[in-house]
């Protein structure tokens, strides 16, 4: 497994705001390189699988429902570090929380549409990447 590459999603909130763009520039200008990209989206149930780990939570059901309210972009971003750097650079899980600067900070209007999603360890990582991408399609 290489542990130098995490995945992300620019959520559907982010996309509905035209900030594709912005994300993605800023992404890549704190020096992580692009190896997989999709414009896609999650069906209900698709959502509710990935985001099986908190079914149990309260917030699950409006999650599913949100995640699979529209288009969204999925990544698979390599970098050394590239799990922690990558969750210092989007920021706290709450945008009023976010450092100033990070992408929730920026872009996110509350914390379930956060702007985007970024794994939280190599191993969820490699999951949550073959979970969008085959083999050939991650470079
Ligand atoms: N979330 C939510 N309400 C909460 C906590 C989380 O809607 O109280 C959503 C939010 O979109 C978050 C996702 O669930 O990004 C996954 O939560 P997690 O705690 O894994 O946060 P993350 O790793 O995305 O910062």
């Amino acid at each position: 497994m290489k542990t130098n590459r995490t995945f992300t999603m620019i959520k559907p909130d982010a996309v509905a705001n035209g900030h594709i763009g912005a994300i993605l520039d800023h992404i890549t200008k704190a020096g992580f390189k692009i190896v997989a990209l999709k414009y896609t989206a999650l069906s209900a149930q698709k959502a509710g699988e990935f985001y099986a780990v908190h079914s149990e939570r309260g917030f699950y059901a409006d999650l599913v429902s949100f995640m699979s309210s529209g288009p969204i972009v999925a990544a698979i971003l390599e970098k050394d570090n590239a799990i922690a750097d990558f969750r210092t650079l989007i920021g706290a899980t709450d945008p009023s929380k976010a450092d100033k600067g990070t992408i929730r900070n920026l872009f996110a209007k509350s914390i379930e549409a956060n702007a985007v999603h970024g794994s939280d360890s190599d191993e969820n990582a490699e999951i949550e990447g073959s979970f969008f991408f085959s083999a050939f399609e991650k470079f």
